[in-house]
């Protein structure tokens, strides 16, 4: 069941989104060489607690951190852990939320550690640009397989592969509600957008091969190919015109943003 949020409910996403897309914009200056995942993982839960909310992810489903921190091939749900250590050309994912009045917030970035190289940083770059493709078509009357096809077109586009078997969600009262947003899709086809849908919308690329398995920790999911990846994950609420993105404030003080003419 898709929940359609009202003006209160998304007031309060809001001001969860708040405090998790600064919170994403900060840890950039904040992530170096020779830091441990769960050094990020601190960080993340001593700015949550400071700015009043609570950590969505401490707990959810028995996730035993507050941030998602995946390294290299790894895409998603990585374990922060005082044994993994950051080093130069390193890929970073960390993915987040907050509780704001029972509101939830989701969203992620992929960070450079160091200098990384030119193909690594093409793939985070790319990323990034798909949600801004996708989000094109995040609009009253379209589809959700409208976004998914202009993320999977601008990855495959670019020669990356979009993952199969996560998607975007809504998000809301919980933090995965209906309907999932896969990252690829067929124009016109899914449900369709209504003004008041509250959606995350996150494509998780690889340079290689989509098919992913699962460590053995049952959590953190890496490619099967061990090929490099990229997620990048905005909340978003669709209205009669644009949609607003409530994690993400100002796209050109992206620092890892350079001119990004015809990445798609
Ligand atoms: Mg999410």
């Amino acid at each position: 069941m898709i929940v359609i949020k009202n003006e209160e409910q998304i007031a309060r996403i809001a001001k969860a989104c708040e405090v998790a897309g600064h919170m994403l914009d900060e840890l950039r200056g904040v992530i170096k060489p020779g830091m441990s995942t769960k050094d990020i993982d601190r960080w993340v839960e001593d700015y949550i607690l400071k700015h009043d909310q609570k950590p969505a992810f401490k707990g959810y489903g028995g996730f035993p951190a507050c941030a998602c921190v995946s390294v290299n091939e790894e895409i998603i749900h990585g374990i922060p852990s005082k044994k993994k250590i950051l080093k130069e050309g390193d890929l970073v994912k960390v993915d987040l939320g907050t509780i704001y009045k029972g509101y939830y917030s989701d969203a992620a970035r992929t960070y450079p550690v160091g200098k990384v190289t030119e193909e690594n940083s093409k793939l985070m770059q790319v990323a990034e640009e798909s949600f801004f493709e996708g989000i094109k078509f995040a609009r009253e009357g379209n589809r959700i397989g409208d976004i998914g096809h202009a993320i999977q077109s601008c990855v495959e586009a670019a020669g990356f592969s979009v993952i199969r078997d996560y998607t975007g969600h809504g998000v809301g009262e919980d933090m995965h509600e209906d309907p999932a947003v896969p990252n690829y899709g067929k124009p016109g086809h899914g449900p369709k957008l209504v003004k008041g849908m509250c959606i995350a919308v996150e494509p998780m690329i690889a340079a290689g091969d989509w098919k992913i398995r699962v460590l053995d920790n049952d959590w953190t999911v890496v490619t099967r190919d061990g090929s490099m990846t990229a997620h990048y994950e905005n909340t978003i609420i669709i209205t009669d015109g644009d949609p607003l993105i409530l994690t993400c404030f100002d796209r050109k003080t992206d620092a890892q943003l350079p001119e990004k003419e015809g990445s798609c």
